[in-house]
């Protein structure tokens, strides 16, 4: 079977755990876009692993990891991650794929990042890597790929090209001296050669694989409303997170995916500037934070914490198609007095039971709430559903009807072993 993970919310819905779960169960698993500005945390052996580029099923013996053409990778970082998966005596050599077409982010890229964001009066909140600029220079057709960089001839004049252009927008607009073509042609290409093992067509692999009947996971990386189309734009990452990038970032036909699996968390959070209409009030937003340790992955930064918003994720649910459910960090939730669940939106007299997209509408939004009573018992040794407090009990079953979607797993607490199975 062939399935897609997608984030339901605003990504960091703990889609690392569910991945690596499922990941025992595929032959294959392929990250289809985003960069390492996502990062999973997986907890395996009572070890914690961090993963910006490689999918986390790299974890599992046999299984084969790929990153797929809708991927924009920094050479650098990945080769930190490979020799630390090495270090960790975990051997990828063989069953570690890049695609030939994902596109390489260069040090322009990175800078370029930072320098627009800090003359925006309206910060997105970007993580400064680079992602957004590589991704735009594929747009506007002069990004690098891997399989450029494999052909020195003809990454120098790509380089060459780009370089003389962006060296004048940098002295010019950004008052920033530019870049040193020896520099990254020789620095890059010493990354093509510890990379080119890896490199291959990773969209025939699949397809190949999908012919034999293998199953593949498409791992989603950040969160629907992080969609480059359908989330809170602009304050959105670069790439179709939605599961329809799963095609586009790897090759794999539509009607070659089986299923898509939306993984939410059992509250809110998101990361970065943006509306978010069932943020917490400022003192719970700090004690959940700290309770849910929601602190990024990748860049440490703080997530903004709210309940959960059933509008969103209704959206989420149409939009990718999700047909089940893993909601996650349930745990987080124990011993609160109340619990609030958005089900509409209030703005200017009129209510909204629909996603608005209109920004001043989402900006100013209230929530109109469905309060349920919490639990005080802990659910983390809960290891069937019926052994979950019953109020926790009625606030899953609460959502799964105003979801119209079967909620198929749940997850207690950051282990594999804390994890409840409804199917
Ligand atoms: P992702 O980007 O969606 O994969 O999310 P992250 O991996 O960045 O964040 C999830 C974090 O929550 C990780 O530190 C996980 O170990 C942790 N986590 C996942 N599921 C649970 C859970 O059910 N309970 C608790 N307490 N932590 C969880």
């Amino acid at each position: 079977m062939n399935i897609v993970i997608v984030g339901a919310q605003w990504g960091d819905e703990g889609k690392g755990k569910m991945i690596d779960i499922l990941s025992r169960k595929v032959d294959y698993i392929v990250r289809y876009q985003g960069g390492n500005n996502a990062g999973h945390t997986v907890v395996a052996g009572g070890k914690e692993y961090i993963f910006h580029l490689i999918p986390s099923g790299i974890l599992h013996k046999g299984k084969i990891c790929c990153i797929g053409n809708g991927v924009v990778v920094d050479p650098m970082v990945l080769i930190k991650e490979i020799n630390d998966l090495r270090k960790a005596g975990i051997h990828i050599d063989g069953r570690f794929k890049i695609s030939s077409l994902a596109h390489v982010i260069l040090p322009y890229h990175r800078i370029l990042d930072q320098l627009r964001e800090t003359k925006r009066t309206q910060r997105i909140g970007t993580t400064g890597r680079g992602i957004g600029p590589c991704y735009a220079d594929k747009i506007i057709r002069c990004g690098i790929r891997m399989v450029d960089l494999l052909n020195p001839g003809v990454f120098r004049d790509k380089l060459k090209d780009n370089l003389k252009e962006k060296n004048e927008i940098f002295k010019k607009v950004y008052d920033h001296p530019g870049f040193s073509f020896d520099k990254i042609y020789e620095e890059y290409l010493d990354y093509a050669k510890a990379l080119s093992g890896y490199i291959c067509n990773v969209h025939l692999l699949l397809n190949d694989a999908v012919d034999k009947k293998k199953d593949i996971l498409f791992e989603g990386a950040q969160g629907t409303f992080l969609d480059i189309d359908f989330g809170t734009y602009p304050f959105v990452t670069s790439s179709s997170t939605t599961a329809g990038g799963a095609t586009i970032g790897t090759g794999v036909s539509p009607v070659k995916i089986d299923k898509v699996i939306g993984v939410a968390k059992a509250y809110t959070t998101r990361v970065g500037e943006g509306p978010f209409p069932t943020e917490f009030p400022p003192a719970f937003d700090k004690f959940m934070r700290n309770k849910g340790n929601e602190f990024g992955a990748t860049t440490g930064r703080p997530r903004r914490c709210g309940w959960f918003d059933a509008v969103m994720v209704k959206e989420s649910v149409l939009l990718n198609g999700i047909s089940e459910l893993a909601i996650m960090k349930l745990d987080i939730l124990d011993n609160l007095k109340n619990i609030k669940i958005c089900t509409g939106y209030k703005y200017k007299g009129k209510k909204f039971r629909e996603f608005p997209y209109d920004f001043e509408v989402l900006s100013n939004a209230l929530p109109i709430y469905k309060e349920m009573p919490g639990w005080d018992s802990l659910t983390t040794k809960a290891k069937k559903y019926r052994q979950l407090p019953g109020n926790a009990k009625n606030y899953l079953s609460f959502l799964q009807d105003v979801l119209n979607t079967k909620i198929s797993m749940i997850s207690v607490g950051s282990s594999r072993e804390e994890t409840i199975f409804l199917d």
